[in-house]
This record gives structure tokens, sequence and C-alpha cells, in this order.
């Protein structure tokens, strides 16, 4: 039973929306890359797992803090005697295992991936402690991307490749015992503790006037439409959408990148590309935010 999705993260969406709406640095876009490659191998753990049909409880993308540290778990497994923590990873080509050290072809060092796995462990075991947690923790590295190969890599049990998770996933179903209700609490208080506000410190600058505007087609993320009374309709991918729903979706992506800006309908007249009339904006704004009065001027939130 899944308790928490998995959904792109500030950071992925951040990128996303920045990418169609200013020319993004190479070091950007490549960032921009790394996300959505990692967030791909996700989604197939996700599947790989789903099709396994666990007796168990999964939470994806747990943010979570330990004093004034943030860490994420891609993806938590609990059963009634244990925690499987995973840590995903996309990496496609060869690389070399030397001296307790991963190598890539080029002959830099990566950072390691069980070490990482397992600093996280720590944390997580520290603040379940506080909750009365009896069950063991196991970490697991997974290489989801059938394209990857570590050469002499010594029998690690906590590492898997992707060919290994079905037969990883089936043993775990063969020897979980029946869900137990104290499972299902110690789940919902990770769930609660998860931080859905966390923006992390290494995002791209950026300025409201720098950014294209206009709304972007929630399917190929073209600006280009035609518009009948009600609907925006793309004129890439023939995708119809509600025009007041368009609107939102973009005062939604407007308060991710701008989060300590007001919202205004001038702003989100300017935002949706100047096409829409400010009083069909100041429509969408009143139904769906709390209008608040300051002078001769109002904003939203
Ligand atoms: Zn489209």
């Amino acid at each position: 039973m899944i308790l928490k999705e998995r959904t792109e993260s500030v950071q992925y969406r951040i990128l996303e929306s920045l990418n169609f709406r200013k020319i993004l640095s190479s070091s950007e876009k490549t960032q921009f890359e790394n996300q959505v490659k990692g967030f791909n191998g996700e989604k197939q753990f996700d599947n790989e797992l789903k099709r396994a049909c666990i007796d168990g409880l999964v939470i994806n993308d747990l943010l979570l803090k330990a004093s004034d540290t943030y860490y994420q778990i891609d993806s938590l497994l609990i059963t009634t005697d244990r925690i499987y923590l995973y840590e995903i990873k996309n990496y496609s080509g060869t690389f070399h295992f030397r001296d307790g050290n991963l190598y890539s072809e080029s002959g830099h060092i990566i950072q390691s991936h069980s070490a990482q796995a397992d600093r996280k462990k720590a944390y997580l075991h520290n603040l379940l402690l506080k909750y009365g947690n009896q069950k063991t923790i196991s970490t697991y590295v997974v290489y989801i991307n059938p394209d990857f190969y570590i050469y002499s890599l010594p029998k690690m049990d906590s590492v898997i490749f992707s060919g290994q998770l079905a037969n990883h996933f089936k043993d775990i179903k063969n020897n979980a015992p029946f869900l137990s209700e104290s499972s299902f609490k110690m789940a919902d208080k990770l769930v609660s503790l998860h931080d859905d506000c966390y923006r992390p410190s290494n995002l791209p600058e950026y300025e409201f006037t720098q950014l294209k505007k206009g709304i972007l087609c929630p399917d190929c993320f073209s600006f280009d439409f035609t518009a009948s009374r009600q609907f925006r309709i793309c004129s890439n991918c023939g995708c119809r959408e509600k025009t007041s729903e368009a609107i939102l979706r973009s005062v939604e992506e407007y308060r991710l990148l701008f989060p300590e800006k007001q919202i205004t309908k001038h702003l989100i007249y300017l935002w949706c590309g100047s096409v829409w009339s400010v009083s069909r904006i100041q429509d969408v704004l009143s139904s769906n935010f709390h209008t608040h009065y300051s002078g001769r001027s109002s904003y939203y939130s």
C-alpha cells in the first residue's frame, strides 16, 4: 500500500519551468537533466515494487530533518518485521571499483552511495527511537538502469542491480508476515513528519523580468495556443484545458517560483502573457484565494 505517492520535487518543478522560460546555463541544464533522469529511475523502481504486491507500506520521497540537516529517503518500505530504505540511482555506463572507491570512466571518484544510504539510516534510526521503533532498518542502493556496470565490485548484499530487483522483492514478499497495526501507526507518523515546503539552497537565480511570460501547456510545455470562450487549446499538441484552470495552474507555478512575492491581479495578468483580461484573472484569484485589501490595491494568498 502506498502511503505517500512520488511527485516531482520542488527543484525539479522549478528547473522545468525555468527551462521553458529562460535560457538555462550549462550547469543548470545538467542539474535539470539529472533531476529528470533521477525521477525517471525512481518511477521505474516504483513500477517494479508495485508489480511485486508486497504486504507492506510504501513512503516515497520522504523529506525529514535531523537538527539542521535535511535528508531525503527515495523509497521506504515498511513491513511488520523490518524497514527497507532504498537509495535509487539512475546511473548509466561503466564504472570501476578500486580501493573502496567508485571511479567513473573519466577517472573521477563518485561519492559512496552506500555511505550516503547508511547516513540516512542513522538519522532515521535515531528519529524512530523516539517513537519506540523495534524494527531493524536495512539499507539498499539500487542501480535501476540496466545499462550500468561496475567492474571489480566485491559482493555487497546492500547493492542491487536492476536485474536483481524483482528477486529481491520476491524474497521480501515470501517472508513478510501480515502487516501489524503498529506498522501503520509508525508509517503515518513518518508521513506526518515529511517537510513539504523545503526549498534546496542550490536553486538557480532568476527574476520575474527575465522570464518569458505566458501559460505553458501542461503536456508539451508550448506557449502557443488558440482560445475559445471557455478553453485554452494548445496549438502544438491539441491539449484542451478550461481557461480558468490554465490560469490557476499558472498562478501555482508563479507561487512555486516566487514564494516571497505577493500575488496581485496585475502581476498574474503579466505572468499569463497579458492575454486574458485583468477582470478574468481577478475572477480566478478571488474564487481560489483569500483577498487582502491594502489601501487601493489588493493581493491574494
Ligand atoms: Zn501542448
